[in-house]
């Protein structure tokens, strides 16, 4: 029997923006339920490589298969049906059905139950989206519109939503960006626990590299649209040519530990 085949196999990607390559020939692949992360500069063609995966940019070269199946040419929908799901680098809710019915809305869709928008959505599978705002932390809020929510929250009825058809793939691009660094952990590390529990394999961007290096198990790292490294974070931490392409750009590897300011002197 030969080895199972990668869940995800990326291979001769290119996308160019007029006479600006975003995405330069890039190979990779991923592993079913593991955590890549894909890092660079700006501009480095992070966005461009997640909307081909995801099949809202057409590549000019390259495959992109899933379980040994090419996905390029197809819509972003059956893409999504194959078991593609995403969350958005601005939230996207609905602001006005409530929590859960953003939930039982993800279920409709992913069932395909078109119909039932119009007949009783409201009672549709609302058990199954509670429990998954149980699983995000969001059940005692899901009857409060959307709308109201803390950003943070809805960042997590976003991850509801992105696992409510069962991804084998989830692609977050900057699912933290916005948030405060505790928030920024806190969203991780409930994608982390969600995603290893249902064995879903996760590929995403991220810009604190405390977070980079506390979930990811691989790293991958693109430089003006082409893969310069890739291995398990400590490896990357100290690749010379990943701390040369950050180098400058005022992000940097070192651990963001909090500024301490020295304590007022007690009063005597
Ligand atoms: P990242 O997500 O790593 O910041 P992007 O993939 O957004 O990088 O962009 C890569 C390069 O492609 C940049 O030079 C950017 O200006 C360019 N680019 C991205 N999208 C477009 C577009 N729709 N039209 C023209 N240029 C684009
Ligand atoms: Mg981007």
């Amino acid at each position: 029997m030969s080895a199972p085949s990668p869940l995800l196999e990326v291979s001769g990607l290119s996308k160019s923006f007029g006479g600006v390559k975003a995405v330069d020939g890039i190979d990779f692949t991923l592993a079913p339920g593991e955590l890549l992360a894909l890092i660079g500069p700006n501009g480095a063609g992070k966005s461009t490589t997640f909307n081909m995966v995801n099949g809202q940019l057409r590549p000019d070269t390259g495959s992109i298969r899933l379980e040994g199946r090419q996905m390029i040419g197809l819509t972003p929908r059956a893409i999504w049906r194959h078991g593609v799901g995403r969350t958005f680098q601005i939230a996207a809710t609905f602001a006005s059905l409530t929590v859960v019915e953003n939930v039982q809305m993800a279920l409709i869709s992913a069932d395909a139950k078109l119909y039932a928008m119009w007949r009783r959505a409201r009672d549709y599978r609302r058990d199954d989206a509670l429990e998954l705002l149980e699983q995000v932390g969001m059940a005692a809020q899901a009857d409060r519109p959307c709308s109201v929510l803390a950003y943070g929250d809805v960042k997590r009825v976003e991850l509801a939503i992105a696992m409510a058809n069962r991804p084998k793939l989830l692609l977050m691009d900057e699912p933290t960006a916005g948030m405060a660094p505790k928030e920024r952990n806190d969203l991780m590390a409930l994608t982390k626990s969600l995603v290893v529990e249902r064995g879903t394999a996760v590929l995403f961007t991220e810009h604190s590299m405390d977070v980079v290096f506390a979930y990811a198990d691989r790293i991958i790292v693109l430089a003006r649209g082409r893969l310069i490294a890739g291995g398990a974070p400590a490896a990357i931490r100290d690749d010379r040519r990943v701390q040369e392409v950050y180098f400058g750009t005022g992000r940097t590897f070192e651990r963001h530990t909090a500024t301490v300011v020295p304590a007022a002197p007690a009063a005597p």
